[in-house]
């Protein structure tokens, strides 16, 4: 970790509070940090200097959902056209056969893909345990997200509520309320760092009111106040959730949440479809936090989030990719092109802007996994940002500002720079800490390998649509 001198860019985002762009100025990275930008910056002799004439120079985006184990489940043929609750029933019987191998694998797999669409900061939930796999398994993880090098913030999940309990999953992917806890507390000791600039996170997550008790719910919240770290679960993802919340808990699902401690500035929730205008009005009021995934809510037709409603309300918004089984992709670019579209096509040309978007994919994020030194170019600030070249042919004729640019044109979601924390680890729009071509070649090997495995044990072929 040296000196980066990034020079000349077109343009520079810095998303901070006035909004500015600079053009035809550099930054200066030193370290981990932003050490300055500006017209006049110099170089100095040692300094790597990427060269950004033509370019444009952006905060890293975030993403604050993800279930990257399911990058070796995309475009699964068996469930293409099912609806939640039939597409988690159908793949929990594959994702029986989770192991150190996929983890390892799919999280590379999943967060190389971020890193080259522009993101330099994800979490993750993790929360299928089978009892066939290594109790440390939520480690391997860990590892590789250092390995691939960004800066990482996922979720210890759980699920503790199996079949015989009336929850959906196996349950033999479920564990006890003991064992969930004792193995929060040993991966908070082990890998969470708040200090600022710190590479690795920890937060918890209990998976959804359809796979852990209410108690565990409460519990969870309790254990990560007193531990310090955040809490993070899916929430009014689906018309069935909301009637489900309607009829076993008799309310709504913010409700049912706030009942059980779940509100507020530690606390962030994904999709927030199903939410009516008093829900809406309490997030914001509590600041909780949310993780808007509108791909994943389009690809198996969950609605469209009242974004616009929620950001007006004063709630924390934030960009999201979700799992790859339900995207089918980890691309943080796209998730953002196709924010600003569906609140278009749902509200009009007016609903959100081209700006709004973008903020909520950098500083939105920033702000929702509670790390005040990202999320805008400014002095002093982390050294995580993007470069992307114009000079493509996608972008011509359209480069008279950059924002618009990034989100309304373009022929390619791959960055040519991604830089965290003062590293580049996308370089030339290839990753710097793994082998592309040979992870690949692992990922399909790994994916076929598990889909007939599940299929020998089930005897439903999943390479078929049913
Ligand atoms: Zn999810």
């Amino acid at each position: 970790m040296g000196r980066i001198f990034i020079k000349n860019a077109d343009f520079i985002i810095t998303m901070d509070d006035a909004g500015s762009v600079l053009k035809n100025e550099s930054i200066l990275i030193d370290g981990n940090k932003i050490a300055d930008t500006g017209a006049s910056l110099k170089s100095s002799p040692g300094d790597e200097v990427i060269d950004a004439a033509g370019c444009v120079v952006m905060p890293g985006m975030v993403n604050t959902h993800h279930h990257l184990y399911q990058t070796m489940n995309r475009n699964v043929p068996r469930v293409a056209d099912y609806e939640l609750f039939d597409w988690l029933t159908t793949l929990y019987e594959i994702w029986r056969e989770l192991d150190p191998e996929w983890v390892r694998i799919s999280t590379l797999v999943g967060l190389g893909e971020l890193l080259l669409t522009g993101c330099t900061l994800s979490t993750d939930m993790f929360y299928v345990f089978p009892r066939s796999a290594p109790p440390d398994i939520f480690d391997y993880e860990v590892e590789a997200g250092k390995k691939i090098g960004i800066r990482f913030h996922p979720c210890r999940g759980s699920m503790s509520r199996g079949k015989s309990q009336g929850g959906l999953p196996p349950d033999d992917v479920v564990q006890t309320e003991e064992e969930i806890f004792s193995d929060c507390e040993r991966v908070i000791k082990k890998y969470h760092d708040p200090s600022p600039f710190s590479m690795c996170r920890i937060a918890l997550g209990p998976c959804s009111p359809f796979s852990v008790t209410a108690e565990l719910i409460r519990e969870t919240v309790r254990f990560a106040r007193k531990h310090g770290v955040l809490s993070h679960t899916h929430l009014a993802e689906t018309k069935d959730e909301e009637e489900y919340c309607l009829k076993v808990y008799k309310n709504r699902p913010f409700h049912f949440m706030r009942d059980l401690e779940w509100e507020g500035e530690d606390v962030w929730l994904a999709h927030c479809i199903y939410l009516d205008e008093e829900e809406i009005r309490l997030m914001g009021e509590t600041r909780t936090g949310v993780a808007h995934c509108p791909v994943s809510n389009m690809r198996l037709g969950s609605g469209v989030a009242p974004v616009p409603q929620l950001i007006k309300a004063g709630a924390k918004v934030s960009l999201a990719v979700d799992g790859s089984a339900s995207n089918d992709s980890s691309d943080m670019w796209g998730e953002a092109r196709n924010c600003l579209l569906v609140h278009r096509l749902k509200g009009g040309a007016k609903a959100i802007t081209s700006e709004q978007v973008l903020r909520l994919a950098t500083r939105g994020g920033a702000e929702v996994l509670g790390w005040d030194e990202i999320g805008t170019l400014e002095k002093g600030k982390a050294a995580d940002l993007v470069v992307i070249d114009l000079k493509k042919i996608g972008f011509a004729g359209g480069l008279f500002e950059p924002v618009g640019a990034l989100l309304l044109t373009g022929d390619s979601h791959i960055v040519d720079y991604n830089i965290v924390n003062g590293n580049i680890v996308v370089r030339n729009g290839k990753l710097v800490n793994v082998n592309e071509e040979e992870l690949v070649e692992q990922a399909k090997e790994l994916s076929f390998k598990k889909l007939e495995k599940a299929g020998r044990k089930t005897g439903i072929n999943y390479f078929r649509k049913g």
